[in-house]
């Protein structure tokens, strides 16, 4: 690969480099890995970023009109705990457009309006049925010993905290870092209080 500006062939990787690109007929300036030459800085993208162009093109574009980006689908799938077919099936498209809208096709606007009401609805139900946000289910923090030995997870409610403001790193035990301990974090068995 040779410059075109200097004829250098020395070029280093530019992890957030800017991109000019024509998309659908409008000019975006993406942000995306690219290679830029080590002499006067011409970047230019290789073979093995294209694919991360693509995706960077697309959530440019979605995000200048306002659509869900890439990661704003991948993000909602994995707040409902589905996977890529359990999300078709439960939008009701084939499983094939989530992963492509989850990397570089960009989402028709009555697709992305049907995500964002579906999602929300889900979540609404699922806070209804268990008395308990999705969201924080996942998260670690204080559980609580019931009489009976059942660990209850403490609703962030319930103590008053906004989920957004626990500290989870001094929330947590400092035992064993990263893998806390059994004995107090179940989160395939956790029971909540009404259930109990
Ligand atoms: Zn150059």
């Amino acid at each position: 690969m040779k410059c075109v500006r200097c004829d250098n062939d020395r070029f280093v990787e530019k992890q957030d480099a800017v991109v000019e690109q024509e998309f659908r007929g409008e000019l975006l300036k993406v942000h995306a890995p690219a290679m830029a030459c080590a002499k006067c800085g011409w970047v230019t993208v290789g073979l093995r970023q294209l694919d991360t162009l693509r995706r960077c093109t697309a959530d440019a574009y979605r995000e200048k009109h306002g659509l869900l980006t890439s990661a704003q689908i991948k993000g909602c799938r994995r707040l409902l705990k589905m996977s890529q077919r359990e999300f078709a099936a439960f939008l009701g498209v084939g499983e094939a457009s989530v992963k492509r809208w989850e990397t570089w096709l960009v989402q028709e606007k009555s697709s992305d309006g049907l995500i964002r009401m579906k999602c929300e609805k889900e979540c609404s139900e699922r806070l209804a049925r268990e008395d308990a946000a999705p969201a924080w289910i996942e998260c670690e923090h204080p559980a609580v010993e019931a009489a009976d030995g059942i660990t209850i997870q403490e609703s962030p409610s319930a103590n008053g905290l906004d989920p957004s403001k626990w500290n989870l790193q001094t929330d947590l035990p400092q035992e064993g870092k990263d893998t806390p301990a059994e004995s107090t974090y179940d989160t395939t068995d956790t029971t909540f209080s009404h259930a109990a």
